[in-house]
């Protein structure tokens, strides 16, 4: 059996157990379905939801990228369009936060359960 790539699983939100099901039944692009994920891997039967409110952990993840995504659009209008007034970086910060958001809310979840999920890749699934 071929080992599959932990790097590829994680970034196409696969099973971290399989690395083949996927995590959330929809594309990030479908806004409306963006907090919907699969209740269990379609592929080996894996409960995502470790314990109840698993996911909550998650947050602190999302703020982690939030804080960077901060960070990054404070140094780009700081350094790339000499200091502006302090509305354009909260509306700046606050754009690039929504735009984003389907991928932080995914990739938040996605990290949490690899990171914390205690699930160890079975490559005979
Ligand atoms: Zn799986």
């Amino acid at each position: 059996m071929q080992r599959r790539s932990a790097l590829k699983a994680l970034i196409n939100c696969k099973c971290p157990r399989c690395r083949q099901g996927k995590i959330f039944p929809y594309p990030a692009y479908r806004i409306n379905k963006m907090l919907e994920m699969n209740k269990s891997c379609p592929h080996c039967g894996l409960v995502f939801e470790r314990e109840p409110g698993f996911f909550i952990g998650a947050m602190y993840v999302s703020y982690a990228f939030i804080v960077a995504i901060f960070i990054t659009v404070a140094l780009v209008l700081n350094y790339g369009f000499g200091d502006p007034d302090l509305w354009v970086y909260i509306f700046s910060v606050l754009g690039v936060v929504l735009i984003f958001l389907p991928l932080i809310v995914r990739y938040s979840r996605v990290l949490y359960l690899n990171g914390f999920g205690g699930i160890k890749y079975d490559k005979n699934l």
